[in-house]
């Protein structure tokens, strides 16, 4: 078995690898330091065996694959009536960055920014002026949250970080419309600091598989055995990944792939089959969407070649 997962992994990595269109993120100026040549995919089955390729032990910033996990915490801690109440579950059809609300001006779901930042200020104080330090202290839980579902401590890249602070205008202009709209129960600038932090967290393609793993195992860890997540929450986040997690590509992504997934403008994609197998996948160069290019292939091949999509009736 093992022999053969590694000969169809080295396989896929060398279909996938060929192609270098898309381009590296540049509009956080850290994030255009990277090697766009990185590749690296790592599965982590439900048993916690993990099988992984090329660069598996690069750390890149989570970015957008935070946003299931926070959601996840904020499910986990305030229930879904107080979470419903800010935040919906219908896709977008929109960019991530998009500027937009629906008809309860909430933002439309978790998975694009206005939704994120909306959970993590669910998981602030209700208070105007929060301040430096409790942000430290809800980023040191979500760093233990975001740790237990890898099954490793994972660290902040504080160049990222910087760099996200000082070029959000558009994540803080949305914060700000969520304020005006009175949605927003916290101190916008505290929201917005959390966020940049969740979205700076390193992690590899293990880790990613993992995460991937533990959601597709109905929130219990694999390979610590901890329940991180309850049950009834990871089937609310592996659904909401499913119809928003690829931003405006979604429709498609899930005709073709048929994968709950979460891409990041880091060059990660997170890919889960329920019941199964968690993916983990880093290529730094990005399509019009946001997506990495090589990660959408390579989930297409896997998709496609071992039967994954969720609705396949063979
Ligand atoms: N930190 C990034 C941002 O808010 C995350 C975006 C992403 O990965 N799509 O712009």
């Amino acid at each position: 078995m093992a022999s053969l997962v590694d000969r169809y992994l080295s396989h896929i990595t060398t279909a996938c690898t060929a192609d270098r269109s898309g381009a590296v993120a540049d509009y956080i100026p850290e994030l255009a330091q990277v090697d766009p040549e990185g590749y690296g995919l790592s599965l982590c089955m439900h048993d916690g065996q993990i099988y992984s390729r090329g660069d598996s032990t690069v750390e890149f910033t989570i970015q957008s694959i935070s946003k299931p996990l926070s959601y996840a915490m904020a499910l986990n801690r305030l229930g879904y009536v107080r979470v419903d109440e800010k935040i919906g579950v219908e896709p977008s059809g929109e960019a991530f960055n998009e500027i937009s609300v629906d008809d309860r001006m909430r933002p439309k779901n978790p998975m694009i920014n206005a939704g994120a930042i909306q959970t993590v200020s669910l998981l602030l104080p209700p208070v105007r002026d929060v301040s430096a330090q409790t942000v430290g202290h809800v980023f040191d839980e979500l760093v233990t949250f975001y740790s237990a579902c890898a099954g490793r401590r994972l660290a902040l890249d504080s160049a990222v970080y910087g760099s996200e602070a000082s070029t959000g205008s558009r994540n803080r202009a949305i914060a700000y419309m969520l304020d005006s709209f009175g949605v927003m129960d916290t101190d916008p600038e505290a929201a917005l600091d959390l966020y940049y932090r969740q979205c700076s967290l390193r992690v590899t393609t293990d880790d990613l598989a993992v995460i991937g793993a533990t959601l597709a195992n109905g929130g219990a860890n694999p390979r610590t055995g901890r329940q991180v997540i309850a049950q009834e929450v990871a089937q609310r986040v592996l659904s909401v990944m499913t119809t928003c997690g690829m931003y405006d590509g979604a429709g498609d992504w899930v005709t073709s792939v048929g994968l709950p997934a979460k891409s990041g403008v880091g060059g990660g994609i997170l890919a889960t089959l329920p019941g199964q197998l968690g993916i983990g996948i880093y290529s730094p160069r990005l399509d019009r969407h946001g997506n990495s290019v090589r990660g959408i292939d390579t989930c297409r091949h896997l998709s496609t070649d071992l039967g994954l999509h969720m609705f396949n009736l063979n």
